[in-house]
C-alpha cells in the first residue's frame, strides 16, 4: 500500500483493514472468538479448504480402501509429487525440483547424507550459532556417522549481537576446509532474513555446496532457489503453510543434482513406474522424488492441498507486501505505545532483511507471554527473552494487531505478568 502513514488510533487500524486486498481470506480460517492468534509461524491455523481436502482423503480411505492409492479424490500414490509441483512457485523452483515428504529434520538428514561429501581437506560443515537446535543435532550426528568429531567439524558462525548473523562473517568462514554450508533462510528467533542469493554465489565461488532451512520463510517470503542456484533446501509446511500439526515437510533439490544417489534410500524414492517391480536393484526417480524414503503420511499431507490453493489465489507477492506492512505497523505501534516499558525490537528493520515475524525482547518475556495468553493473545516465547509475534497475512487483521498491543500495554501498566513465574512452559 502506497499511503501508509502511521497513526496509533484504532480507526487507522480499521482503515488499513478496509484497504487490505487479502482480507477475504480470513473468513476461510477457524479463528476463536475473542482470541488473537499471533503464532502462525509456529503452527498455522486450520482453514476450511485444508479441512476439506483432509476429509476427502479420509473419505477415499473409507470408500476405496487400498484403491485410494490410484483412484479417488487425490490419488495418494502421486500426492507427494502433486504437492511438490504446487509448492514449487513458493520457493522459486521447477515443479520437479520439489517433493513433499518427511519432516524438516528428517529431510535435513537425507540432504546431508546426500550432499555432505567430505574430500581431502574439505571435511567440515558450516552452520551458525543461532540456528534451530534440531538442525544442529542432525548435523552433529551426520558428522559422527562419518567418523568426524562434531566439536571440530561443525563450524558455527558467531553472532556479533546475539540476534543476527552477518553475511560477511559467514562468507569469511567459507574456507578451504568447508564441504557444505547449511543456513536458515530466516532465523527463527530474530526473524533476520539472510541474503540467500549472495551467500549461494559466494559458496559456489569457493567450490562449496549450500543448502537452506526454509521453515521461517516458506509461505511468507518469495524465493528464487533455482535462479540463485541454491543446491538444496528443506522446510516445514505446518508453520506459514497451515498444513496442521506434524504436517509433512518439503524438500527442494536443484535439477543440476538430479541423478545423485540419495544418501538414505527407500522404495518411495523409486521411479514411479518401477517401484512395484519389487526389484532389489534401486531405480531412483529422476527428480526430487528420489529423496523420499518410505510410504508418505497421507493424512498429514492432505490438508496442504487445500491450503496451497489459497496461496496461489492470494499470490506470494501480495502476501509478502501485506506481511511487511503489518509487521511494520506492529513495530510502529510497539514503539508508540510501549515506550519505556523495557521492550527492544530484536528483528532487523529493513524490509529486505526481515521475515514474517516481530521479535520483541524483554527480560520478563516468559511471563509476559503467559499474561498475553490469559488475555486472549497467542504469542510464542523463545528462550531466553523473546516474545515472538507473527501477524500472518492470510488471517491476521490490522485491528488484531492494534488490539493485541493494547492488551499488552494493559498487562505492562498493571504489571499483570508479575503473578506468573518467569519460566517457560514445557512447550513454549
Ligand atoms: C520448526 C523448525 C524445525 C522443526 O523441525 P521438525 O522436523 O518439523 O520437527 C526445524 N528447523 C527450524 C529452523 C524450524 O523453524
Amino acid at each position: 500500500m502506497s499511503s501508509y502513514s502511521f497513526d496509533p488510533s484504532q480507526a487507522y487500524a480499521k482503515q488499513l483493514d478496509e484497504q487490505d486486498e487479502l482480507s477475504a481470506f480470513r473468513n476461510e480460517f477457524y479463528l476463536q472468538p475473542g482470541s488473537i492468534y499471533l503464532d502462525g509461524n509456529s503452527l498455522g491455523l486450520l482453514s476450511k479448504r485444508a479441512e476439506k481436502t483432509l476429509l476427502e482423503s479420509l473419505e477415499d480411505w473409507k470408500t476405496q480402501g487400498i484403491d485410494g492409492w490410484m483412484q479417488g479424490n487425490h490419488p495418494w500414490f502421486y500426492l507427494s509429487e502433486r504437492l511438490g509441483e504446487l509448492s514449487a512457485p513458493l520457493v522459486g523452483a521447477k515443479p520437479e525440483e520439489v517433493i513433499v515428504t518427511g519432516s524438516t529434520t528428517t529431510n535435513l538428514h537425507q540432504l546431508a547424507a546426500t550432499f555432505y561429501q567430505p574430500e581431502g581437506k574439505r571435511t567440515k560443515i558450516l552452520a551458525d550459532e543461532l540456528n534451530f537446535p534440531s538442525d544442529i543435532y542432525a548435523l552433529q550426528s551426520q558428522l559422527r556417522l562419518r567418523g568426524y568429531d562434531p566439536e571440530e567439524h561443525l563450524v558455527r558462525v558467531k553472532s556479533r549481537d546475539g540476534r543476527m548473523i552477518e553475511e560477511d562473517d559467514i562468507i569469511a568462514a567459507m574456507t578451504e576446509e568447508i564441504a557444505l554450508v547449511i543456513l536458515p533462510t530466516v532465523l527463527y528467533r530474530s526473524g533476520q532474513l539472510l541474503d540467500i542469493e549472495r551467500l549461494t554465489a559466494e559458496a559456489h565461488a569457493r567450490g562449496i555446496m549450500i543448502g537452506f532451512d526454509g521453515c521461517h520463510s516458506v509461505g511468507a517470503v518469495p524465493h528464487a532457489f533455482s535462479k540463485w542456484g541454491v543446491d538444496f533446501a528443506y522446510w516445514c509446511n505446518y508453520k506459514y503453510l497451515n498444513s496442521g500439526p506434524g504436517g509433512v515437510g518439503g524438500l527442494y533439490v536443484n535439477e543440476q543434482h538430479f541423478g545423485r544417489l540419495p544418501g538414505l534410500a527407500g522404495w518411495f524414492g523409486s521411479r514411479k513406474d518401477k517401484q512395484f517391480d519389487m526389484e532389489h536393484r534401486f531405480t531412483p526417480s529422476e527428480h526430487a522424488g528420489a529423496y523420499q524414503i518410505g510410504t508418505p503420511h497421507v493424512l498429514s499431507m492432505a490438508p496442504l492441498l487445500g491450503s496451497l490453493e489459497m496461496f496461489h489465489e492470494a499470490s506470494l507477492a501480495k502476501l509478502r507486501a501485506k506481511s511487511l506492512l503489518i509487521t511494520k505497523y506492529l513495530m510502529d505501534l510497539v514503539e508508540h505505545e510501549l515506550a519505556g516499558m523495557g521492550f527492544t525490537i530484536g528483528n532487523p528493520r529493513e524490509d529486505q532483511r526481515r521475515g514474517g515475524h516481530v521479535c520483541l525482547e524483554h527480560e520478563d518475556a516468559a511471563r509476559i507471554c503467559k499474561a498475553l495468553k490469559e488475555n486472549g493473545v497467542v504469542p510464542d516465547f523463545r528462550a531466553p527473552n523473546v516474545v515472538r509475534l507473527a501477524p500472518v497475512a492470510l488471517y491476521t487483521t490490522y485491528n488484531d494487531v492494534w488490539e493485541a498491543v493494547m492488551r499488552l500495554k494493559t498487562i505492562m501498566v498493571e504489571k499483570q505478568y508479575e503473578k506468573f513465574e518467569n519460566k517457560r512452559g514445557v512447550v513454549a
